[in-house]
């Protein structure tokens, strides 16, 4: 490929002074900083406080569409290597109801990586499109996000089975694994003064339950890698959703520990492992509830075709078209009724991206690491801008304001130690909707895993532990939040099923079970109750037994109601012990 060395000054946005004033700007800023400097100091913009303004016609929240963009970013970026680093924005259409991704990489999206996310999107549409089966779908969807992204996730674990790529120098790639490594972090969670407060034990344990997890996936070379990932996937999700927290990196903030563990490229490696899970979720989520349901049915991928190289007048070197300013162009080209609000992406914005992002005004993002790459540039778009002198204006207008405030940080002559992660996992810190769903299933399934061993573990009261779940689907639809949760201590219980029961929950020594009702159309009673064998010897029932030990996350057992009864009862235990008998009753619709 030949690449224009200077591109021509007119009529397109860069004029030749207003080029060279710019890239003189940057490269005397540039030349300013000194190692790990950057001009201003790293933003998160997650923490801002949400926009407040109502934005009539649009489905999702700003904050639900900027989370959902930087998923689909986070996915693109499959392999390590500056060629994959990815923006997306989520696109809302109302007629026909509809989501489009766009994708924008810094290099045009490889095939392999649109088939993949193509792939991952089909289920969520089949999952949107059928309205039923969740627990098949996310297992599926899981499935499909972990094999999609398997080298990156060898990669952040820095197992054996990881490659390193060829542009990597020596120091990234002598990092010992991820479970070695944890130790360091286990070394620093810990109460004032040694002391195990309930919190940190709970933590360790989950932390220890991961470093196992992640050791076992280094060290086996099983045909199960498939599982072994998941598992280490899942033990991720439970170390960065502790208590109410959401992520390793907040709640480590919360406990108020050593700031160099928080800001640790482990915490967040973990927090990242994490976000495969939370991203099915998510997507699951999404396709479920009645609102955004249709337009999950119509989901689709379009990616940005990246721009050639070029040297602008005073640029230092061949500059380069950053994935956000690729999304930006395009939506300034094909004007839209919904135009999307939000750039994800899958390492944070650069100082330069950053700041035409906020001179256009017309989109948010999750997170600034304000390093300075003075190798970028916005494409000159010669031909389209002499057709459109009114955006042509305005663009040379936004270069002039974003040159004037490098002025004035060169002026100011401060600058910042930098040491940040360019990228974050970022977590979405609105209450989500209770999901809603209709279903007509006559099957009810069971999956479980039993919890790791450990006397310190304390369960966690939210739907997050669905990572280690027994579900009971039914026939149904259901409304709202009323969980309750129960210990083997309340047994026997009975629990009416009506349209505002969403589920309950019952520890029972290592396995916890989840009850899920989403699915249930009419009113009915479950009921538990320990003990149960010597109350079905009285009666002389026989009833089906489900052993949860051995188990894995998606493996499911399913177990079928007679033809036209309305009664299903069975006995769940872990190799015999904590044996619960489990009826289900359902009324007539
Ligand atoms: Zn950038």
């Amino acid at each position: 490929m030949t690449v224009p060395r200077e591109q021509n000054a007119l009529p397109g946005i860069w004029t030749a002074d207003l080029s060279r004033s710019f890239y003189g700007n940057v490269n005397a800023l540039s030349n300013k900083l000194k190692g790990n400097q950057s001009p201003r100091a790293p933003k998160n913009y997650r923490q801002s406080v949400p926009r407040a303004k109502e934005m009539k016609g649009y489905l999702l929240s700003y904050e639900e569409e900027l989370h959902l963009a930087d998923h689909i970013a986070f996915l693109a970026h499959v392999e390590e290597g500056v060629e994959y680093v990815s923006a997306a924005v989520l696109q809302e259409m109302s007629d026909p109801p509809g989501f489009t991704f766009r994708l924008a990489s810094n290099q045009t999206p490889r095939s392999t990586v649109v088939n993949g996310i193509e792939k991952i999107l089909g289920i969520v549409r089949d999952h949107a499109k059928a309205g039923k089966h969740r627990q098949q779908y996310q297992s599926q969807l899981f499935e499909e996000i972990v094999s999609f992204s398997e080298k990156r996730i060898y990669g952040r674990m820095r197992t054996h089975h990881w490659v390193k790529p060829e542009h990597f120098g020596k120091g990234k790639s002598r990092l010992p694994p991820l479970y070695v490594r944890i130790d360091r972090i286990l070394e620093g969670i810990w109460g004032p003064d040694g002391q195990i407060i309930a919190e940190f034990a709970s933590l360790r344990a989950s932390v220890i339950a991961l470093r196992d997890a992640l050791e076992k996936v280094d060290q086996e070379d099983a045909d199960d890698q498939a599982n072994l990932l998941k598992d280490a996937i899942l033990k991720s999700y439970d170390v960065s959703n502790q208590g109410s927290s959401k992520s390793l990196e907040t709640h480590l903030q919360i406990l108020g520990l050593d700031e160099r563990i928080q800001a640790s490229r482990e915490v967040a490696e973990i927090d990242k492992l994490s976000n495969y899970w939370g991203i099915c979720k998510d997507l699951i989520r999404l396709s479920r509830q009645p609102e955004t349901r249709f337009h999950c049915q119509n989901l689709n991928l379009e990616i940005c075709d990246a721009y050639p190289a070029s040297q602008p007048p005073g640029a230092a070197d061949l500059c380069f078209v950053h994935g956000e300013v690729q999304l930006i162009f395009f939506y300034e080209k094909y004007k839209n009724d919904l135009p999307p609000r939000a750039i994800g992406s899958s390492k944070s914005a650069c100082f330069l991206c950053d700041l035409f992002i906020k001179h256009h005004g017309q989109f948010g993002i999750s997170h600034s690491h304000m390093k300075l790459y003075p190798k970028w540039t916005i494409p000159d778009s010669s031909e389209w801008m002499n057709q459109h002198p009114q955006q042509r204006k305005r663009f040379r207008g936004m270069i002039r304001s974003m040159d004037n405030e490098i002025c004035g940080l060169l002026n100011k002559n401060v600058y910042y130690h930098n040491a940040a992660m360019e990228s974050r996992a970022h977590v979405l810190l609105l209450e989500q909707r209770s999901s809603i769903a209709a279903s007509a299933s006559t099957v009810t399934s069971i999956s479980g895993v039993p919890r790791t061993p450990s006397l310190l573990a304390v369960r966690m009261s939210s739907s997050a532990s669905s990572s280690s779940s027994t579900t009971v689907q039914q026939i149904g639809t259901a409304v709202a939040a009323h969980p309750s949760i129960y210990q083997l201590e309340d047994l026997p219980v009975t629990i009416d099923i009506s349209p505002s029961t969403t589920f309950c929950e019952l520890t029972a020594g290592l396995v916890s079970y989840f009850f899920d009702f989403e699915d249930i159309a009419t009113t009915g009673m479950l009921c538990i109750a320990d003990n149960p064998r010597s109350a079905e010897q009285q009666r002389g029932e026989k009833r089906v037994d489900v052993n949860t030990t051995g188990l894995s996350f998606d493996s499911s057992v399913c177990i079928q109601a007679e033809p036209g009864s309305r009664h299903l009862a069975f006995i769940v235990h872990a190799d015999g012990r904590h044996e619960l008998g489990v009826s289900v009753t359902w009324h007539e619709p």
